[in-house]
């Protein structure tokens, strides 16, 4: 059974922008693909559908089996316990600190004071953020911006990432970091969609590549 499948999914926004049309694949658990196409080729729309940001106009999602849009708006939250999302701009919380930001990921499902400090010590300290807990992001780099969004992704290890452009704001040194962290991830097991339509970030890798034009699927090798 995929982890996600993606079964003939079209939006189309209020504005009459058709965002998706007829799009179909899917996932399997421990899979890391890359989504790519040009700026405003419907990544983003795609990954919002698949944390139910958004509702799909026609077609269907499946998570873990789960069809979203049969799901009561009480499970949204608990469907997105699953799946931790990266994204361009980082949307840290710009008044509490790094430990705060990452923390708050385990205070909404309830661990204990010290579970959570120990959680989120330890994921800063992978990360290569273990001196930063007090700082705010303001007095942080982009790229230690965007390993704290990272740590707030994956603090309550959920089996998907979804990456929207991720590395979009960061130089490039600081792009092969992230890379290396998804990798990583990956590697222990997490499935990854990463959108970019930055075409060297997997130029010359083996990762599976779906590309998007004028919302259509249009190329997928792997
Ligand atoms: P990408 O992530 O590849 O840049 P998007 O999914 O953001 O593409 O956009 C796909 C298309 O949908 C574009 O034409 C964009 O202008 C349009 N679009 C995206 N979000 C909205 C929205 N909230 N309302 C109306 N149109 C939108
Ligand atoms: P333990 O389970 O003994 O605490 P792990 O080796 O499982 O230690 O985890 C070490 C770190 O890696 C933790 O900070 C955890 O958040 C992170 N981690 C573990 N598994 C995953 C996963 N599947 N996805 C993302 N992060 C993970």
């Amino acid at each position: 059974l995929p982890i996600i499948a993606i079964k003939g999914v079209s939006k189309r926004y209020p504005n009459d922008v058709v965002a998706l049309e007829n799009i179909s694949f899917s996932l399997e658990k421990g899979e890391f693909c890359f989504l790519t196409g040009p700026s405003g080729s419907g990544k983003s729309t795609l990954l919002r559908l698949l944390y139910c940001a958004e509702r799909p106009t026609s077609g269907d999602i499946f998570i873990d089996g789960v069809n979203v849009k049969t799901i009561k708006q009480t499970y949204i939250p608990i469907l997105r316990r699953r799946i931790g999302v990266v994204f361009q701009d980082f949307k840290l919380l710009q008044d509490r600190t790094v430990f705060e930001n990452v923390a708050l990921a385990l205070e909404v499902i309830g661990f204990n004071r010290d579970q959570i400090a120990l959680r989120v010590n330890k994921v800063l300290e992978n990360l290569g953020l273990g001196g930063k807990g007090k700082r705010y992001p303001q007095e942080l780099s982009g790229g230690e911006q965007q390993r704290v969004a990272i740590a707030r992704a994956i603090v309550n290890r959920p089996p998907i990432i979804l990456a929207d452009e991720p590395t979009g704001n960061l130089d490039p040194q600081r792009t092969m970091e992230v890379l290396d962290i998804m990798d990583e991830l990956n590697a222990r097991g997490t499935t990854i969609l990463f959108a970019t339509h930055d075409e060297r970030l997997f130029e010359g890798t083996m990762r599976r590549v779906v590309r998007l034009q004028d919302g259509r699927l249009e190329v997928e090798y792997s």
